[in-house]
């Protein structure tokens, strides 16, 4: 008889690892305030963990940006999105068939367009469980990859180790100040400006044909600590 595979941190990353999903880690939901939008508070009431899982963004259609975002990298920046979808799903999958409770949250879905809020902060999780700190260009920045990563969550309730947040920033590096076209991105990551960030990706989706809010350019000289 087959036997069934034990469901644990390992199982879980190794999977998501299978799938070229680079970063795995899992925040504790009570050890920080974390808001939640348009999901009925007693459905998550349970659910005290989040695995975060994080697929890096390739430098080489990163490259291609010249002074904002192309067909190029929109049709990646999707795929990317795509496939943390997925992961998560399965990821989400194996937990509730091992009798716990999961749920995915989209990689990139807006809930509230006017505020331009989904269900829940995955940069605020992935900070949580110690993937990066917040970066000047307000994005998750990791030490490996920069902001060149993008992130999916599973809440859960399953039994798992969390991580603790990094006790670390983005140092002396403002690489991303001076590339910034909308001059949104300040010396104290507190002060970034979202709406001036907002208005400028507006003007891309109507400019450049793309459809969906993205830039890419912050993004594009991010390097964690590399600088
Ligand atoms: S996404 Fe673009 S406009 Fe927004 S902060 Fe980054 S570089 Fe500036
Ligand atoms: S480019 Fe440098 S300053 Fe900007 S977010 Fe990345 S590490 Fe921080």
């Amino acid at each position: 008889m087959a036997t069934v595979p034990e469901i644990d941190h390992a199982f879980l990353s190794a999977l998501a690892s299978q799938e070229n999903i680079e970063m795995f880690s899992v925040a504790d939901l009570r050890a920080d305030t974390v808001d939640y939008h348009r999901l009925p508070a007693a459905s998550l009431e349970p659910l005290h963990l989040a695995i975060v899982i994080g697929k890096r963004v390739s430098p080489t259609v990163l490259d291609t940006l010249e002074d904002g975002p192309n067909l190029i990298y929109y049709h990646h920046y999707r795929q990317v999105n795509f496939l943390l979808d997925r992961v998560a799903l399965k990821i989400a999958s194996e937990i509730e068939s091992h009798g716990y409770r999961a749920l995915p949250v989209a990689a990139s879905q807006l809930v509230d367009w006017k505020e331009q809020l989904g269900h829940v902060s995955h940069k605020r999780l992935a900070w949580l469980a110690g993937l990066g700190w917040r970066g000047r260009n307000s994005l998750l920045v990791s030490e490996k990859w920069g902001a060149k990563v993008r992130l999916a969550s599973i809440l859960t309730n399953l039994p798992l180790e969390p991580a603790k947040p990094l006790n670390k920033d983005c140092g002396s590096c403002k690489r991303c100040l001076d590339v910034c076209p909308a001059h949104a991105i300040k010396d104290a990551p507190a002060d970034f400006d979202r709406a001036k960030c907002a208005d400028k990706l507006k003007e891309f989706t109507k400019t450049r044909g793309i459809g969906v809010s993205i830039c890419g350019l912050c993004v594009k000289v991010c390097c964690g600590s590399a600088g």
